[in-house]
């Protein structure tokens, strides 16, 4: 007996087929339509449906590129359940290079939303409704903010033996961060509706990080194996090793002036330990930035010009520090040597 097609905004996607569908969101001033792109395979085999979504910040790129890749890969060509690929859900703020939509808003914030709201809570109801809702997993990708980097980390929020902790150590990033919901979060709402959600945070708004996007396209083909949904070639190999954090917090800028780093992105750093100086131009007034905990470096600054109090360094702290200091060295040294940079 063959399998029911899938259907999405009104589009029927037969088994063992694939659908590029443009959910219509809204219309610029000009009344011109705009849309959400979406992707759709369904294949011949039952399975789970697994959502994959970019740009909820408009300005996070990392991920529409690993949509793109995902869903040029071979290896969903004999899937095993649906996959949805939404390379960019914040169309407006992509448009415009912002994070936001036009009202200021945060789409991240404005779930389950409503059709009555404000724009990010009628955007955030036309998602859910016509895409997210047909979800059995999800994995939503983001990078860090404007000139704010992140290292390649999972945030979920884990229960044992759950399935979202199961998606978590398949993914193989070297940082899980067991994280508190945000309200309003897309995961928020996915995780009280009982669908397991990934979020994966890697690289900086507004660039392409090599190094996030091919461990992002690995992560999602890893869970997406984990969870039965790609035949085929098995790789016996497990994913690298992953660290949960027990907790993080950010070292800020004494004073008002210019960083000189001292650590880059993934060193693991002791408490007390100089992260970094700031000065006045002149070299004058100086300060210095000390870690506040044992741990590893998972985000931080790329824009030297400061403010006093400005979050400059994440450092996510570990029950056992060795280990996750490991997982990021094994992390790194499998990264290929980026091609001569293009950005
Ligand atoms: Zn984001």
């Amino acid at each position: 007996m063959s399998r029911a097609p899938f259907e999405l905004a009104g589009v029927r996607v037969a088994p063992g087929s694939r659908s590029q569908i443009d959910v219509p969101v809204a219309r610029l001033y000009t009344h011109a339509p705009l849309y959400i792109p979406v992707e759709v395979v369904h294949g011949r085999q039952p399975g789970p449906v697994m959502l994959v979504c970019g740009g909820i910040h408009g300005d996070e790129i990392n991920g529409v590129e690993i949509v793109r890749r995902l869903l040029r890969s071979r290896q969903i060509q004999r899937l095993r359940g649906t996959l949805i690929g939404v390379p960019i859900v914040n169309v407006f703020g992509f448009v415009q290079h912002s994070r936001y939509l036009p009202d200021r808003r945060d789409l991240n914030r404005c779930f389950p939303g409503s059709e009555a709201g404000s724009l990010g809570g009628r955007v955030a109801a036309l998602f859910r409704q016509q895409i997210v809702d047909h979800a059995t997993h999800i994995i939503d990708l983001h990078t860090g903010a404007i000139h704010r980097t992140n290292l390649p980390q999972i945030r979920a929020q884990l229960t044992p033996d759950g399935e979202t902790e199961r998606m978590a150590n398949a993914f193989g990033a070297p940082v899980i961060l067991n994280a508190d919901l945000r309200e309003g979060s897309l995961r928020h709402y996915a995780q009280t509706r009982g669908t397991p959600v990934l979020t994966y945070e890697a690289g900086e708004a507004l660039r392409f990080d090599e190094w996030a996007i091919a461990p992002g396209v690995r992560g999602v083909l890893r869970v997406m194996r984990r969870l039965g949904m790609l035949s085929g070639e098995q790789r016996r190999r497990s994913p690298p090793a992953a660290e949960v954090a027990n907790g993080s917090s950010w070292a800020r800028a004494p004073i008002d002036g210019i960083l000189r780093p001292r650590v880059r992105l993934g060193a693991r750093v002791a408490k007390g330990e100089l992260l970094g100086r700031v000065a006045d131009p002149f070299g004058n007034a100086e300060g210095e930035v000390r870690s506040i905990a044992d741990g590893i470096v998972i985000g931080m600054g790329r824009l030297p010009l400061v403010n006093e109090g400005e979050a400059l360094f994440h450092i996510a702290r570990f029950d056992a520090i060795e280990e996750a200091e490991s997982a990021v060295e094994t992390f790194q040294s499998s990264l290929e040597p980026p091609p001569d940079a293009l950005y």
